[in-house]
């Protein structure tokens, strides 16, 4: 079954303003979800705009990240106000746990993205992490959510490495997707792995100027923004489970174990991941382009101040056994790593992560 799309996508100027008329449709008495301070106000406008129109509205913000500690706290409050709908308006982590606790509870979610970092407000997809932000796993819902408003005066509002952290996950889309899937002979998957590819291209051509100009009057930033926030989430829709993640995601989600002071965003680590990936497909697979393309993402992610190594992700490989942590986790038995059509086991890990991060291997 493919999941593909909202129900609805209202994007744009605006949008949210917009939304109104068919939040109104499905739901009287929802509960906003939220998390960070810093985008309260909006949330603030939301409750405002809607009981104006005679909505019950209940607010709550998670107090981690999508963890089932803050999830069963936010289930009781939407159980007993009797909630019939989630309006969840954030980042990834509040996108993930308003879409997760809707399935579970089988109500409406509406997907009110705040920044630009993530396509978690498109997708059948809740990534589940502990208190600490330490990833677990990640859990198919049973559908896309009912509508996603995505309103580009919020997301101009947004800090601009929420940006670039977003222009990251999307590059991973075609590294992932091209190496898991590209002797897939299903044309809805090759079609989708060609969408990936147009938008890392892109990426590539209007990025630096989106993060130069980061303002909904710049039209390379519109582009980006909705490539990041909705072409992202409409290939992982379109092309399903294995058009998703491999190592870049992989690695990532052993990165998040090790839980350096200042946390990057998500983002941040997969690009570092998706370096190593193409380490990984030069080394086991004989890639002769990967080190090319490793020079072209480097350069570009130099341009948009990313990070471009685990070192610079606040992580020191050679301290506390990190590395073996880093590289038994990639490989556990349920990893994306094992989409990758050749065989990897902990000690590639290891040598891929510790010759780069030692800059043995030139860039
Ligand atoms: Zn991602």
């Amino acid at each position: 079954m493919h999941l593909i799309s909202p129900s609805k996508v209202i994007k744009g100027r605006q949008a949210w303003l917009e939304a109104i008329p068919h939040i109104l449709k499905i739901t009287k008495s929802p509960l906003i979800l939220g998390r960070s301070q810093s985008t309260q106000n909006i949330r603030n406008q939301l409750a405002r705009d809607l009981t104006e129109k005679d909505v019950n509205v209940i607010s709550a913000n998670l107090e981690f990240d999508c963890c089932f500690e803050d999830l069963n706290r936010i289930r009781k409050l939407i159980v007993n106000n009797k909630c019939d709908a989630i309006i969840a308006s954030g980042g990834g982590k509040v996108l993930d746990a308003g879409k997760y606790l809707s399935d579970f509870l089988s109500i409406p979610c509406i997907t009110v993205p705040l920044s630009a970092s993530t396509c978690a407000g498109w997708t059948a997809l809740s990534n589940i992490y502990s208190t600490k932000g330490q990833f677990i796993s990640d859990i198919n819902l049973k559908s896309c959510p009912d509508i996603l408003v995505y309103d580009h005066d919020f997301i101009e509002q947004a800090p601009i490495n929420t940006l670039t952290s977003g222009i990251a996950d999307a590059l991973a889309k075609w590294y992932e997707s091209s190496i898991t899937s590209s002797s897939n002979n299903n044309g809805i998957i090759q079609q989708a792995i060609q969408i990936s590819r147009v938008l890392r291209d892109q990426l590539f051509i209007e990025g630096k100027d989106a993060y130069k100009n980061p303002t909904v009057y710049n039209s390379s930033w519109c582009n980006i923004v909705e490539g990041t926030g909705l072409t992202a989430g409409l290939i992982g829709g379109f092309g399903g489970e294995k058009c998703r993640t491999a190592a870049a995601h992989a690695i990532h989600n052993a990165i998040t174990q090790l839980m350096p002071k200042n946390k990057p965003l998500h983002g941040e680590i997969v690009g570092v991941g998706i370096l190593l990936q193409l380490k990984l497909e030069q080394l086991k697979n004989n890639n002769q382009l990967a080190n090319q393309s490793i020079k072209q993402l480097v350069r570009f992610m130099k341009d948009l101040n990313l990070p471009c190594s685990i070192a610079e992700l606040g992580i020191d490989v050679f301290e506390n056994d990190n590395l073996n942590k880093i590289a038994h986790f990639t490989c556990r038995e349920d990893s994306e790593i094992h989409f990758l059509p050749f065989k990897i086991i902990p000690s590639d890990i290891v040598e891929i992560i510790a010759s780069f991060e030692s800059k043995k291997i030139a860039l």
